[in-house]
């Protein structure tokens, strides 16, 4: 194969349906001749993981639930036997209770603050321990974040507060990873219309904010945030660690609504 990825092989947590940004990064991947495996949470999930596996040639890593730490061993010992190695890891894994993605953050409960930290924060960290082990030669590791941790947005609550543990979790990582030369970065998408997205509340509101306002007057589609995790995980970004990366139609830049926005 070639291109930017040939030679590489990775794992990409995440995928949920062709509309994940997941599967914007593992297409991007595959197109530049890299080798990927994905896992899916659960049995619903791998109806609709399975056909996406083959379109791209990938490996179906298995079902892995970040909660159960023997799906995540299980996944591991099965790339090991298989690949020896890895290149890239991708996380591309959040949840939240749907009630509590809506209203007032103070209203957050402990069970659910519990969850939404250990499957969208913890689960990183924990899998990038597993993943530093095959990556003998190196590597690099992404996730997934949203600027719902450096600013207050609408709804978004207690994610918002996991994304900021998340997006510390990042440079934490750099530093532990650096000297194994593994690189750990996080891209910060703008609003995409996803499965998980549809827990947000007034999440339609959020997207044409977005579109009316962002210097690039658009939102973004998962090939582009594919393409910035191409840069992430391909060698073209060797000397990148530590970074929380926006690609967000550059939104995170603007102070005030554009005087251009229509209303809404
Ligand atoms: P998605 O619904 O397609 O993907 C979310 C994934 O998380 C799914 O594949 C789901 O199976 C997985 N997941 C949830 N709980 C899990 C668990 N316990 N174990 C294993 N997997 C689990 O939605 P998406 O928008 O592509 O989300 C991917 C990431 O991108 C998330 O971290 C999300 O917060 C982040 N993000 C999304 C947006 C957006 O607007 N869509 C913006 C910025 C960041």
């Amino acid at each position: 194969a070639t291109g930017l990825m040939a030679g590489k092989r990775g794992i990409i947590m995440g995928v949920a349906n062709n509309r994940s940004i997941a599967w914007g990064i593992a297409k991007a991947i595959h197109d530049q001749g890299g080798e990927v495996a994905l896992t899916y949470q659960g049995d619903a999930l791998k109806k609709r993981v399975e056909p996406l596996a083959a379109e791209i040639n990938a490996v179906l890593a298995g079902h892995c639930d970040v909660s159960d730490e023997a799906t995540i061993d299980a996944v591991f010992a099965d790339l090991e036997k298989r690949w020896g190695k890895i290149d890239f890891f991708v996380h591309a894994i959040g949840f939240s209770d749907k009630d509590e993605l809506t209203g007032r953050y103070i209203d957050t409960s402990a069970d659910n603050f519990a969850k939404t930290m250990q499957i969208s924060v913890y689960s990183f960290t924990s899998v990038a321990r597993r993943a530093e082990k095959l990556m003998t030669e190196g590597g690099s590791m992404l996730t997934l974040t949203y600027y719902g941790a450096e600013k207050v947005m609408p709804n978004y609550n207690v994610m918002g507060v996991a994304k900021a543990a998340l997006e510390a979790s990042v440079k934490y990582l750099a530093v532990d990873l650096g000297p194994k030369n593994i690189r750990v970065n996080a891209i910060s998408a703008g609003p995409i219309k996803t499965l998980a997205a549809s827990g947000i509340g007034d999440f339609r509101y959020i997207l044409k904010w977005n579109e009316y306002n962002a210097p690039l007057r658009r939102t973004v589609t998962i090939e582009e945030v594919g393409d910035v995790g191409l840069y992430l995980l391909s060698d073209l970004s060797r000397s990148v660690t530590g970074e929380v990366h926006h690609a967000d139609s550059g939104y995170h830049v603007v102070g005030m609504k554009a005087v251009d926005a229509p209303d809404i």
